[in-house]
C-alpha cells in the first residue's frame, strides 16, 4: 500500500500528527508528515513539490500526476457558532472561492473520530489569504463555510482529484478570535484533538481503493412505511403542528428525525397525549385496549397500521374466535407482537423459537393455529412452522403468508448480493426489525455484514480489504441514506454501482378515509 501523505502547515501541527500516530504504532511507511509551510502560497508550492514528486515515484514520464490520495491535518478557525474550541471539522468541501474541491469521504472519516471520542461536525471549509479580522466571519459564514484555514484548497491540488480528507481542529471561534486572551489555551486545545484525531486518518487510507458496489433491489421504503409517513404528513397539514404520534411512525431514525422538525411528537403512550389532540397510530399497529383508550379519552386518531399487520390481526381475532390456540411467531417486545398479542390475550402465545413450541398448551390439540410476524427471516420461521407441524400435525396456518411481500422481496434481494460480495452494509435503524433480519440473512449467507444508519455508522476497518461491497436497505430506510453511502464510498476510490433486482414492486395502498376525504382524493 502506498503510504499516506498528511500535510500539516505548522512545526506543531505536525508535532501533533506525528504524535498521536506514534502513540497508535503507525509506522512512518504507513503515514507520512509533511510540514508545508504557512499561507497559501507556501501550500500551493508544497502541493507542486507532492504531486512532482508522486510522479518521479509512481507515473515516470507523465506531465501531470494521477489520483493520490491525500489528508491536510492542522488547527482552523471557526465560522460556525456552534462550534468550541478543541471541536474538528471534518471538511465536506474546502473552496477559496476560486478552486472547490469535494470531500465526499467525509462522513465516513467523521463516524471514526466521534468514535474516537471527539466532537466533530462535517461541513464546508474556507481557505483564505489572510487572518480572518475581528467582523469578518459572518461574511465568510455566509457563504456555508462553518471553518476556515489558510492552506487547505491549494494543499488538495497535490490530490489530483483522488481521494482527500481535511481534519481541523478548532483553536478560536468568533467569540474567542485568534488574536485573544484565548489564543494560547484554544491552540493547546485544538493540538490535543489533533493528536487524537491522527490514528484515524490511517483508518481512513487503508480504506482507500476502488470497489464496485452491488446496490440489492427492492430496498428501502415498502408500501406499508410511504403510506405511513404520509399520513403523518398529511395530518400536520390539515391539522397543523403538532401531530403526535405514538410510538415511533416507523422504524427509522432519519424518519421519525424529520417528521420531529416538521412538528410531529412521538410518545410512547396515550397518556402524553394532551385532551383533544390528533394522534396517529403507528404503522406496527396497536391492541384494542389502545383504541379503547383513545375512544375513551375522546382523542382524534388516525390510524396508519400497515394493512399487511391488520390482516394478521384480523386473522388472530378469526382464529380466537373459532377456538384455536393461536401461536404467534415473532419477536417479544416488538411493537407489532404486542398489537398482535392483544387482538386476543387469552387465545394467543408467543413463540419465538423452536424451544418454545414444547411449552405450548392448547385445551384442544387439534384447535392450534400459527400466524406470524410481517417481518420475520423466512428461513427462520420456517423452521418453527415445521416444529408446530411436528408437535400438532392438524395445525392451520394464515390464508396467506404473514411475512410480507417487502420483507420476502428484501431478504431474496440482500441473498443474491451476499453471495458476490466482501462485505454488505444494510441501511437501517437498529430497531427495525426487518433490516436486522437482512443482516442476519447475508451473515447465513457467508458474508460478514453491518447495519448503519448512515455512512457515519460505517467502521473504516470495515471497508480495508474490500473490493466488492454490497448495500441494502430495509424497508423502513429512506432511499436517500442509499446514495449518501454510495457517495461516501466514492470519495475512498471509483466506484461501480450495479443494481441486482431480484423483484420489482408496484404495491400501493391507500390513505385512511378520514384523510383522504379532507385531502380530496
Ligand atoms: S414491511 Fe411489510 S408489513 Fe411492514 S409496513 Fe412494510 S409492507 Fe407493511
Amino acid at each position: 500500500m502506498k503510504p499516506l501523505t498528511v500535510c500539516a502547515a505548522l512545526r506543531v501541527e505536525a508535532r501533533a500528527l506525528r504524535r498521536g500516530l506514534r502513540a497508535a504504532s503507525i509506522p512512518d511507511a504507513q503515514v507520512r508528515v509533511v510540514r508545508t509551510g504557512y499561507g497559501p502560497a507556501r501550500a500551493a508550492a508544497s502541493a507542486a513539490s507532492i504531486a512532482a514528486s508522486a510522479r518521479g515515484a509512481s507515473r515516470p514520464g507523465l506531465a501531470e500526476p494521477g489520483p493520490g490520495m491525500l489528508a491536510v491535518g492542522g488547527v482552523g478557525g471557526a465560522l460556525s457558532a456552534d462550534l468550541r474550541v478543541g471541536d474538528v471539522v471534518v471538511a465536506s468541501r474546502v473552496s477559496d472561492g476560486t478552486v472547490t474541491v469535494e470531500c465526499a469521504s467525509a462522513p465516513l472519516l467523521a463516524g471514526e473520530l466521534r468514535r474516537a471520542g471527539l466532537r466533530v461536525t462535517t461541513g464546508p471549509v474556507a481557505t483564505v489569504d489572510r487572518l480572518v479580522r475581528k467582523g469578518e466571519h459572518a461574511t465568510l459564514a455566509a457563504t456555508g463555510a462553518i471553518a476556515v484555514d489558510m492552506e487547505s484548497a491549494p494543499l488538495l491540488a497535490a490530490a489530483a482529484g483522488g481521494p482527500a480528507v481535511v481534519v481541523r481542529a478548532i483553536s478560536d471561534t468568533p467569540a474567542h478570535p485568534i488574536v485573544s486572551p484565548g489564543t494560547i489555551t484554544g491552540g493547546i486545545a485544538a493540538l490535543r484533538s489533533l493528536r487524537q484525531a491522527a490514528p484515524a486518518l490511517a483508518r481512513w487510507a487503508a480504506a482507500v481503493g476502488p470497489r464496485q458496489v452491488l446496490l440489492a433491489s427492492p430496498r428501502s421504503f415498502c408500501a406499508g412505511v410511504e403510506r405511513a409517513i404520509e399520513i403523518v404528513e398529511l395530518a400536520l397539514e390539515q391539522h397543523g403542528a403538532p401531530v403526535y404520534v405514538r410510538k415511533q411512525i416507523v422504524h427509522n431514525a432519519t424518519v421519525v428525525a424529520d417528521l420531529e422538525r416538521a412538528g410531529a411528537i412521538f410518545v410512547d403512550e396515550l397518556s402524553e397525549v394532551p385532551d383533544g389532540a390528533n394522534v396517529v397510530f403507528s404503522a406496527h399497529g396497536v391492541s384494542p385496549d389502545v383504541r379503547a383508550e383513545a375512544a375513551r379519552r375522546n382523542l382524534a386518531t388516525v390510524d396508519a397500521t400497515c394493512p399487511l399487520v391488520a390482516k394478521v390481526h384480523a386473522e388472530a381475532r378469526r382464529f380466537a374466535a373459532d377456538g384455536y390456540l393461536v401461536a404467534l411467531i415473532g419477536h417479544a417486545g416488538h411493537e407489532e407482537v404486542e398489537g398482535t398479542l392483544g387482538e386476543a390475550p387469552a387465545s394467543m402465545a408467543l413463540v419465538e423459537s423452536v424451544a418454545d413450541v414444547a411449552r405450548l398448551r392448547p385445551a384442544d390439540s387439534g384447535k392450534v393455529a400459527y400466524l406470524m410476524q410481517t417481518t420475520l427471516a423466512a428461513d427462520e420461521a420456517s423452521g418453527i412452522v415445521d416444529a408446530i407441524g411436528d408437535r400438532f400435525p392438524a395445525a392451520t396456518g394464515p390464508g396467506t403468508d404473514d411475512i410480507c411481500y417487502a420483507t420476502t422481496n428484501r431478504q431474496h434481494a440482500v441473498r443474491a448480493i451476499a453471495a458476490e460480495s466482501d462485505l454488505v452494509l444494510v441501511a437501517g435503524s437498529a430497531n427495525s426489525s426487518n433490516s436486522q433480519r437482512l443482516v442476519e440473512t447475508a451473515e447465513r449467507a457467508g458474508t460478514k455484514a453491518y447495519l448503519v444508519d448512515g455512512p457515519e455508522d460505517i467502521q473504516l476497518d470495515w471497508l480495508a480489504g474490500t473490493s466488492t461491497v454490497g448495500i441494502a436497505a430495509g424497508a423502513s430506510a429512506p432511499p436517500a441514506i442509499v446514495g449518501q453511502i454510495v457517495t461516501a464510498l466514492a470519495g475512498l476510490g471509483e466506484v461501480q454501482t450495479k443494481d441486482v433486482v431480484v423483484a420489482t414492486e408496484s404495491v400501493q395502498f391507500g390513505l385512511p378515509k378520514e384523510l383522504r376525504q379532507r385531502a380530496g382524493n
